[in-house]
């Protein structure tokens, strides 16, 4: 069995400081405070500083985000809509791979993650009001509450490593416009 959560991450988060007992609702909030936040954290920057460490730029940890909130507001819609409650895993990696988020500009991955929030809000709220239960093939069950506080420690932590990108790294002048 796969790890998730805090099992995974620690509670708090070992890297973030996520705190895991957060209401679904409020986990819910966290995601919708995203795009702000993400703004705001790019604003005046390029979008393409690198960290030695990792691999992705900060607008593609944007992308990053906006695609796992999507795939995850589609499966919750599955079960919902359908009765599709047994879901794979995916990789992210390859997801980045295929998308080129390196190379997505930052304007264009804040106006899907904007949208993305959206779509997503509207369907964890639908799947938490109707109990919604996933069958996940590593992880097993996941609850439409255990899904909104992963994705809102997602969002939460990558916003953590594009701080981390963006503190060693110098604005460039002229700012790019976000
Ligand atoms: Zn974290």
């Amino acid at each position: 069995m796969e790890k998730w959560g805090a099992s995974l991450f620690g509670d708090p988060c070992g890297g973030c400081g996520f705190q895991w007992s957060l209401s679904p609702r409020e986990a819910i909030g966290v995601v919708e405070g995203l795009p702000a936040r993400f703004r705001g954290l790019l604003a005046g920057r390029t979008g393409f500083e690198r960290h030695p460490d990792l691999g992705w730029t900060p607008a593609a940890y944007v992308s990053h985000v906006t695609d796992n909130l999507r795939n995850w507001a589609e499966r919750l819609a599955g079960a919902r809509l359908s009765g599709a409650v047994d879901v794979p895993g995916y990789d992210p990696d390859l997801v980045a791979q295929a998308r080129h988020y390196n190379e997505i500009a930052p304007g264009a991955a804040l106006w899907s993650l904007e949208h993305a929030v959206e779509a997503w809000a509207a369907s964890v709220s639908a799947a938490l009001d109707e109990g919604v239960v996933l069958r996940h093939a590593t992880r097993g069950v996941q609850r439409a509450e255990d899904v909104a506080r992963n994705n809102a420690h997602d969002g939460h932590h990558h916003a953590w490593d594009i701080e981390r990108i963006l503190r060693d790294t110098q604005p460039e002048v002229p700012p790019t416009r976000l």
